[in-house]
């Protein structure tokens, strides 16, 4: 292991979100800030646990590779569905990609286990911050409607609190 990899920038914001979910989501989360900045993977992590860790993995790699001298982050949240990404969500490469996360799952809610139904393919990581991810089935999942709003809910929240 380098020298780089022996130390990395915690946020305390991240716990100020952190420390409304359940205890152990919350040491699941943790678990994997260490993990991540030790080997740079995670693996396993439950969705409400997966959300939360993708934007701190997002600031993690952030924070690695350009450190500011005075500190100040310079990565902008770019949230919101632009007509672009409207565009996108129309295209048969996306129809494809949702059907392919569905099929793997079998048309089955992963949070909750509901079968059938209105199913989203949701993004594990956000849509609009991994435009490389976009089409990568396994960075697809199938959630419910209900499942997916309470999702998203978290994301809004990590956008608020944290960026
Ligand atoms: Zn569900
Ligand atoms: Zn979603």
């Amino acid at each position: 292991m380098s020298t780089d990899n022996r130390s990395f920038i915690f946020n305390l914001d991240w716990m100020e979100v952190l420390k409304d979910y359940p205890k152990e989501v919350r040491y699941e989360v943790l678990d994997a800030i260490i993990g991540y900045a030790q080997s740079g993977e995670v693996h396993g992590l439950s969705p409400i646990a997966g959300i939360a860790f993708m934007f701190i993995m997002r600031e993690m790699d952030f924070n690695k590779n350009h450190i500011h001298p005075c500190g100040k982050r310079h990565w902008n949240w770019k949230g919101g569905v632009s007509d672009r990404n409207h565009s996108i969500r129309e295209s048969s490469v996306y129809k494809k990609w949702r059907k392919a996360v569905f099929e793997r799952d079998g048309y089955r809610c992963q949070c909750c286990g509901k079968r059938g139904g209105k199913l989203n393919a949701h993004h594990i990581k956000p849509f609009s911050l991994f435009p490389e991810s976009r089409f990568d089935i396994e960075n697809g999942i199938t959630l419910c409607k209900k499942c997916h709003i309470e999702l998203h809910k978290t994301e809004r929240l990590w956008v608020k609190k944290v960026f």
